[in-house]
């Protein structure tokens, strides 16, 4: 595989951080960017997947709305620290 110069590119080091305290020496896979121990094989469950969907708490609308309700709580509270001042 290493005299093979069609691989040249291909063995990019995975890089993440192992238990020992350093880092991962096996080849990336090829198009992503850790090896088959660290991740490299998927990239998690499938867009838009309902299998295990329960309430929504954690969906990506309701997480967004969340945020900004939070924000606008904050900014109420600074103009309301500002009129009791
Ligand atoms: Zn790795």
């Amino acid at each position: 595989m290493s005299n093979n110069p069609k691989h040249k590119n291909v063995e990019i080091k995975c890089f993440a951080r192992t238990r020992r305290g350093t880092l991962c020496q096996t080849p990336r896979i090829t198009g992503k960017k850790r090896c088959r121990m660290h991740g490299g094989t998927s990239d998690g469950a499938p867009k838009g997947n309902k299998n295990a969907f329960k309430h929504g708490r954690y969906s990506k609308v309701i997480i967004e709305n969340r945020k900004r309700t939070m924000q606008l709580k904050r900014e109420f509270k600074a103009l309301l620290a500002q009129l009791i001042a």
